[in-house]
């Protein structure tokens, strides 16, 4: 369970801003997770729903939105997408080697949010 923790200090963030910028109520947020970070979508959205109660967040709606993994080589340092599935055995399509690091994927982010 890393929901909990990261739910929280996403709504710090977002209340933070909004009262930077006197926001009256956060109707949606657009949020980044990486395909490979374990967040499940739903329980996001439950924990925020609890821990916004009572906060100019209150009642917001999640929007997520999951970013690619990718990888870089270590051979050539291209960089190519892979999906989950085939990241055990996953080949850069420059040069053909095998080597290679995680260099996006298990990040998430507030890209956007709609307020009025
Ligand atoms: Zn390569």
């Amino acid at each position: 369970m890393h929901e909990l923790p990261i739910t929280e200090s996403i709504l710090k963030i977002v209340l933070m801003h909004a009262k930077k910028n006197d926001v009256r109520q956060v109707m949606t947020i657009h949020l980044r997770v990486g395909r490979l970070s374990d967040l499940e979508d739903d329980w996001i959205q439950r924990y925020f729903d609890f821990l916004s109660k009572g906060t100019l967040a209150e009642g917001a709606k999640l929007k997520i939105e999951r970013t690619p993994i990718m990888l870089q080589c270590n051979a050539c340092t291209a960089s190519y997408e892979v999906e989950v599935a085939n990241m055990g055995d996953a080949v850069c399509p420059g040069c053909g080697g095998k080597d290679s690091k995680l260099i996006s994927g298990r990040e998430y982010y507030i890209k956007d949010m709609e307020v009025r």
